[in-house]
């Protein structure tokens, strides 16, 4: 058995340290203080404990909003793991989520239980209701202690398959993640803020420990969402701030015509493909306040970086990398055989340290593939220069990342191929300049792309269907009839 580490120590030393400074945000307004914050956090976490067991599932539905901050501390006080959903999912992809990690509870936004109710069995306590205020009354109890193996976070990644995997992250991979965020990309203190942007039952919600640790702020915009007016005006009215960005936010900042207010202190961004173009234009209106992540849910944000410092370069070869391995993090590139590739030379990405996730939950097969050799196998295809930075050239996987979402074709394939009038379905991702990719649907079929968009709707997410919809009397294969998307791509560009 290692130390106890539970996350929940990290609110713990911000209550120590700030008690009566502000620290939970709505918008501008104060929602708590670190006390109370700590003190709300230690109450939810031992009314959990009075039905949970340590390791019990836990999950989270919500747009942006306070309450996600508190949930997340409450329940590792409680030894139990959180699993945040994505908010944009179809009630039915966050059903079989709920089945597939076996939650016990799902705090819900009012908005997302009134539509997950008919989907699941899972018992749903809606955020702000009159059951969840009443947690609050339960006596403090000091947090549960956890080995650091323990689980904290099953964060679910689509597969390729279609079904979502839950990669499992223990409060150890938690708390190497937040030591190298401090160490390479930021470093706030309690005059600090982070502005929740991007969805924090993601990006933005794992940078949470690292801001808590130093006392800084957690801002949530009222609108519970992305509006980069309202994004910019926060970031006026709060001191120090920081947010994690997908590129797409980046760019809408950019469209505003506004300039950086002073207190914008770091924009990080990363999650999917920046491209050189935008980054100096992004530069250029809002100064040197930009540093990048490169990560995956398996190794959460965190695998390379290209720290603040990287981009005052000027080289456009710097700009468009992903940088240099984090702290604690070794990083290598891997030819076909399973030997390291010479640098320039492109290979698959792989990495290994305390921040790679302890498997796939429910899926030894999956995890056996992922963690082969001791590596964590990312499937991106990528390249080091000689000084140690690395290029992603392509991704194995075909995964088409639009505005920062991960769309995985298989799944939209799938989904159309339902559809009888369809007889192929390919999805590929055609370069876009507000969104950085776009989803693309070629179809065999006599049938209305308003028909297959309508059958879409009932079905996935509103996110992952298709920009465009192309009509072609067949799809061209290769010899295994295996259906050659690098051809379909080459159409598009
Ligand atoms: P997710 O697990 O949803 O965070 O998706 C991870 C994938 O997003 C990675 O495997 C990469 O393919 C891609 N990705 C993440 N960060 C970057 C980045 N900075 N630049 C380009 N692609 C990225």
């Amino acid at each position: 058995m290692g130390s106890a580490v539970n996350v929940f120590t990290m609110l713990e030393a911000a209550a120590t340290r700030h008690p009566d400074e502000g620290a939970l945000y709505l918008g501008e307004q104060r929602v708590a203080t670190w006390r109370e914050l700590r003190d709300r956090a230690l109450r939810l976490g031992a009314a959990l404990r009075d039905s949970c067991e340590p390791g019990t599932r836990i999950a989270v539905a919500s747009e942006n909003r306070p309450e996600i901050v508190e949930l997340l501390f409450g329940i590792w006080a409680a030894g139990c793991v959180v699993v945040p959903i994505n908010f944009k999912l179809h009630p039915r992809e966050m059903a079989d989520i709920l089945g597939d990690c076996e939650a016990a509870t799902v705090f819900a936004s009012p908005k997302i239980a009134a539509e997950l109710a008919s989907h699941t069995d899972v018992r749903i306590e809606v955020v702000g209701s009159a059951a969840y205020l009443g947690r609050f009354d339960t006596a403090i109890q000091p947090a549960a202690d956890v080995d650091p193996a323990a689980l904290a976070w099953l964060f679910y990644t689509s597969g390729t398959t279609g079904r979502s995997k839950g990669a499992m992250l223990t409060h150890r991979n938690l708390t190497a993640m937040t030591v190298a965020h401090l160490a390479d990309i930021d470093a706030p203190d309690n005059g600090c803020a982070l502005v929740h942007a991007a969805p924090m039952s993601h990006g933005s919600g794992l940078y949470i420990p690292a801001y808590v640790l130093r006392g800084a702020r957690q801002v949530v915009p009222a609108s519970g969402a992305f509006d980069a007016d309202e994004f910019l005006d926060l970031c006026a009215a709060h001191p120090g701030c920081a947010a994690f960005l997908a590129p797409t936010m980046v760019q809408r900042l950019v469209d505003t015509g506004r300039g950086a207010p002073p207190t914008l202190r770091t924009i990080v961004y990363g999650g999917g493909p920046m491209y050189v173009e935008s980054l100096k234009q992004a530069m250029a209106a809002f100064g040197p306040i930009f540093a990048q992540i490169y990560g995956q849910g398996e190794s959460p944000m965190t695998i390379t970086g290209l720290r603040r410092a990287d981009h005052q370069c000027g080289e456009d070869a710097i700009l468009g990398s992903v940088g240099t391995a984090r702290s604690g993090v070794e990083v290598a590139v891997l030819t076909e055989d399973g030997t390291r590739a010479a640098p320039h030379q492109i290979g698959e990405i792989v990495c290994r340290g305390d921040v790679v996730m302890a498997g796939y939950w429910n899926n030894p097969d999956a995890s056996a593939a992922a963690l082969a050799g001791g590596w964590l196998h990312t499937g991106d295809l990528g390249s080091f220069d000689d000084r140690g930075y690395l290029t992603l050239r392509d991704r194995s996987k075909d995964v088409v990342i639009s505005g920062g979402s991960n769309i995985y074709p298989r799944e939209v394939e799938e989904v159309l191929l339902a559809h009888p009038a369809v007889r192929e379905a390919c999805i590929v991702g055609a370069p876009d300049a507000e969104w950085g990719e776009v989803v693309v649907a070629f179809i065999v079929g006599d049938v209305a792309a308003s028909a297959l968009d309508a059958h879409l709707l009932e079905r996935i997410a509103r996110f992952k269907r298709p920009k465009r919809y192309l009509f072609v009397d067949e799809l061209p294969k290769n010899s295994y009839g295996k259906v050659l998307k690098r051809e379909l791509r080459a159409r598009l560009a």
